[in-house]
């Protein structure tokens, strides 16, 4: 082991292998010596799905390089402001969003208190709180082609091709951040002292590193074949482990493109739909012990007619894909770190797979200087840290079935028995019938899920909390302040539903003349 791991060994090329490489080659001046290395298969295509995006990627595309513009139109993608659900709180056609915008005043006040004690009607929790509702609603861009790239008016991720995707960063980290390519299949890995990887066995001959990145998907090569490292099964938890993949044409290219992944619910798990530029991706996600493949693939048909799918995409054979739901009991083992689907997979709600993916790499990037001296402490670090990340996601996937008061299935009934919920969020739900979340509820400042995420989710599926901002100190005071950020959020609705563009004409705008420049910092 050199002073620090000065060759860093990714194998695999999916968006997992190739998003590490950038982060990482991004972050160190060629001249500290920092070398990556990317080997993936010639034969074994990258899973191909994977296609919403946080707010997170904004921020990862800047700092590795990538103009937005070129971003956009290379890779089919459109502007992500949340997720829309339908039918998951009774089934009856009703729908919640979760946007990606903090609920107004969210540092200083906690509007949820309000919310639930107030006179608002019948107005849902995100309609009250963030004028994205409104966007949302209508199919509207979060922001105008002259607000630069990156920057935005609304807060927005992205949904985007994954093949294309995939290419756009292997051209990136190849081209302008030197990384070396190689196409080849891994078929052994040669170990040496004390347990650590020496080399990977290619098809290109032997390549050997300081440090090895598994990112070779489900078949988990290096840390699951290699090192046996087992993966904890959330089975008893979240069910799903079966996905059906197609992508459909738009019946005219001219549709409108939603601003939102929309989930919708069906008696064994649920539908994605992401709008592209040039088609959608929707699929099924389910659960192979509560239904089987023929009746979900019905369900998907008749999910497709319903949204207007042209009739040769509605006979298409969709693309089963299985997995077991889980995470592994350790990322990082000796000097091997998972990252990606090897690392572990739980279904796609909340799109949360690649975000991971971004914090993992990003980590790394930063511990890079002190694995030569001490690599066995930084591994237990990151093991504690994405461990509890991991717990995080199952138990925020987790209310979203939780809280459902569907009844028409044996899927619907398990997910809601005590029996299926973790530890954790059974107390916190407790906790919530009597004041809201808030920052108390975060033990981190890069929460992946902030207190305001569960109150979309509780609130948009119909859980209230018994409080009483009246008796608060400043009580009136507060209240006229709360009353003012209802307001505020009810008149800059109004404001963007005049001024910002439709998704697509935006969409439009990018691809003819593309975003304004930034400005430099
Ligand atoms: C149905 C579904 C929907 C999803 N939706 C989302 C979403 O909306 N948002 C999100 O964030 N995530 C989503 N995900 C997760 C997302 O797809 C993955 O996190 C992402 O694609 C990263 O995959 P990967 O790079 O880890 O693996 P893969 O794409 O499978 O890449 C594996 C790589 O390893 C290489 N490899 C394998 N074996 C060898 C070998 N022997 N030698 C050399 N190379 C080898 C392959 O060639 C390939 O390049 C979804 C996943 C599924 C299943």
């Amino acid at each position: 082991m050199t002073e620090t791991a000065k060759h860093i060994v990714i194998l695999g090329g999916g968006t997992a292998g190739w998003l590490t490489a950038n982060i990482i080659a991004a972050e160190y001046d060629p001249d500290t010596g920092v070398q990556v290395t990317l080997v993936e298969s010639p034969n074994t295509p990258p899973i191909g799905v994977g296609e919403g995006t946080w707010p997170s990627m904004r921020s990862t595309l800047l700092k590795i390089g990538i103009s937005e513009t070129e971003f956009v139109q290379t890779c089919s993608a459109t502007l992500k402001q949340g997720t829309r659900f339908e039918n998951w709180a009774t089934g009856d056609g009703e729908v919640y969003y979760h946007p990606f915008s903090l609920p107004h005043g969210f540092s200083d006040l906690n509007l949820a208190d309000y919310w639930n004690a107030g006179d608002l009607g019948d107005r849902s929790f995100a309609e009250c709180v963030t004028p994205q509702y409104a966007t949302c609603e209508r199919g509207l861009a979060p922001k105008q082609i002259q607000v630069p790239e990156y920057a935005f008016t609304l807060n927005y991720g992205y949904h985007l091709d994954a093949g294309k995707f995939a290419h756009l960063l292997k051209t990136n980290a190849v081209t302008k951040l030197g990384v070396t390519h190689v196409l080849a299949d891994v078929s052994k890995v040669h170990a040496g002292a004390e347990g650590n990887i020496s080399s990977l066995e290619t098809s290109a001959g032997l390549i050997s590193g300081d440090l090895y990145v598994d990112c070779s998907g489900l078949s988990s090569l290096l840390i699951g074949s290699h090192y046996g490292v087992p993966l904890s099964s959330q089975r008893d938890t979240l069910f799903n482990d079966r996905a059906l993949a197609l992508q459909v044409p738009y019946a005219d290219p001219a549709d409108a493109i939603a601003t939102t992944t929309k989930a919708t619910a069906h008696q064994a798990g649920w539908f994605w739909d992401i709008g592209l530029q040039h088609r959608r991706g929707v699929g099924a996600v389910f659960s192979s012990r509560h239904a089987d493949e023929t009746s979900i693939t019905q369900a998907l048909q008749t999910y497709l007619r319903a949204t207007n799918a042209p009739a040769e995409a509605v006979e298409q054979s969709p693309r089963l894909i299985e997995f077991e739901p889980g995470y592994r009991h350790r990322f990082w083992e000796k000097n091997c770190v998972a990252i990606g689907l090897s690392a572990g997979f739980v279904e796609p709600l909340e799109a949360s797979a690649l975000v991971l993916v971004e914090l993992s790499a990003r980590r790394l990037a930063e511990y890079i200087p002190r694995l030569g001296v001490n690599m066995q402490s930084v591994a237990a670090t990151f093991n504690e840290e994405f461990t509890g990340r991991w717990r995080q996601i199952i138990e925020f996937l987790k209310l979203h079935y939780a809280l459902s008061q569907r009844t028409d299935s044996r899927y619907w009934l398990e997910h809601q028995s005590a029996s299926s919920m973790p530890n954790g969020l059974e107390q916190k739900l407790k906790d919530w019938q009597f004041r809201c979340p808030w920052h108390q509820d975060e033990s981190r400042v890069d929460e992946m899920f902030p207190a305001a995420s569960y109150q979309y989710v509780l609130y948009g599926m119909g859980f209230s909390s018994a409080v009483q901002p009246s008796i608060y100190r400043n009580a009136q005071a507060r209240a006229q302040k709360a009353r003012s950020l209802f307001d505020e959020v009810q008149r800059q609705g109004r404001q963007f539903t005049q001024h910002l563009p439709a998704h697509r004409q935006l969409l439009d705008a990018v691809g003819q003349r593309g975003f304004a420049e930034r400005h430099p910092q």
